[in-house]
């Protein structure tokens, strides 16, 4: 395996912060229940972590993108839990969904249509969430098709709704007009399908009201300590921390290139150290001669452009053997939040948290 020493730095995910968030998030949403969004690895966290603890804190739905991921997520997943996958069926993977035990989210007439084949060929009932576009153009049935296949008897023969889904587009801006203009939407599809519990909400929309709760709260980024909307304060518990190592320092004169291109010109002679990280675990181009790391609440500049394993950064602010090669310098943390990182690299904090490398050596916490 790989040790401490040998990793390029350290991914601590503190557990008890995602425990803590998924009891803030359910204590908001109550008294709807709150199933946890997994997909991409749990958000490049790790699902196989991720997922048996917040079984224990009760969470009973888990809902992945791919059915890919669906497969590699079962063997962690407690009995008692419900695997939704939110893609839906491709062609031809109606056999080994139905095996597997997973519940697709039906986005189109044609996944229900085939959905429903499989299940009447088998001779059984088949779970199928049923997906909704209410504003989105992604993913989902529109109205007009969802009034077809509620009034077709024969359109969903052999399955058992167990959910009617929408996802927001914009809920992460408390005050857009999508939000409201979706709900509507959503309420009339549910109308369509009474008694069927409906699943709307992702983690701004948990903090959008309580009109928007539904009957699943459906959030991901949030578990994962990310603000769940713009708003200034951000009230999830910080859950990833990334430390990367320092290879080396060196001093160099003004005018001197950094790095490919020799984008970054040292403007007077600059003491560097080069960190071991770069764009292959993670740490974005775009943070180029404009994003940092911190050491003990000094901020060091990124100078030049990140290369694939390795960045630099200006220490010249430090004292000269501050910086051991070996020591651990802050990326992610309390100096400088996801969300902070996320704007340096002009994306957003979920680009971030799914792209973490799989060279760090990863510390549960
Ligand atoms: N529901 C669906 C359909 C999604 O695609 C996602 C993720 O984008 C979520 C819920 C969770 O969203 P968030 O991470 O913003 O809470």
């Amino acid at each position: 395996g790989v040790d401490e020493t040998s990793a390029c730095g350290r991914l601590t995910i503190d557990l008890a912060a995602l425990v803590e968030n998924y009891r803030r998030l359910s204590r908001r949403a109550a008294p709807t229940p709150v199933a946890a969004v997994v997909k991409a690895d749990a958000y490049g966290l790790g699902a196989a972590e991720v997922v048996p603890v917040l079984h224990s804190a009760g969470c009973r739905d888990f809902f992945v993108a791919h059915f890919i991921e669906a497969v590699r997520l079962k063997p962690f997943l407690p009995g008692d839990a419900r695997l939704y996958v939110l893609n839906g069926l491709m062609p031809g993977s109606e056999g080994a969904c139905a095996d597997l035990g997973a519940i697709p989210v039906l986005n189109s007439l044609d996944q229900a249509k085939a959905w429903s084949a499989l299940a009447l060929a088998r001779g059984i009932e088949l779970e199928a969430a049923l997906q909704v576009d209410t504003g989105m153009a992604r993913l989902g049935l529109s109205l007009p098709e969802l009034q077809a296949l509620a009034t077709d008897p024969a359109g969903l023969a052999g399955i058992r709704l167990t959910l009617i889904m929408s996802h927001l587009a914009c809920a992460d801006q408390p005050d857009h007009a999508a939000s409201p203009s979706q709900l509507a939407g959503m309420r009339t599809a549910s109308a369509l399908f009474p008694g069927i519990p409906v699943s709307f909400a992702n983690s701004g929309g948990v903090f959008l009201g309580p009109e928007y709760r539904g009957d699943l709260a459906r959030p991901g980024v949030a578990l994962y300590g990310a603000a769940p909307t713009v708003a200034e304060e951000n009230p999830m518990h910080p859950v990833v921390r990334l430390d990367v190592r320092v290879i080396q320092t060196r001093t160099v004169p003004a005018g001197t290139a950094v790095g490919y291109g020799g984008a970054y010109l040292t403007p007077r002679e600059t003491r560097i150290a080069t960190l071991a990280a770069g764009y292959a675990d993670g740490l974005p181009r775009s943070l180029s001669n404009r994003g940092a790391a911190w050491f003990e609440g000094t901020r060091l500049p990124i100078i030049g452009r990140i290369s694939m394993d390795s960045l630099m950064v200006d220490v010249t602010a430090l004292a000269e053997d501050a910086l051991a090669p070996g020591t651990l310098v802050e990326m992610i943390g309390p100096n400088q939040t996801l969300e902070a990182v996320a704007a340096d690299a002009d994306t957003i904090s979920y680009e971030i948290l799914t792209r973490l490398g799989q060279r760090y050596h990863r510390h549960y916490a």
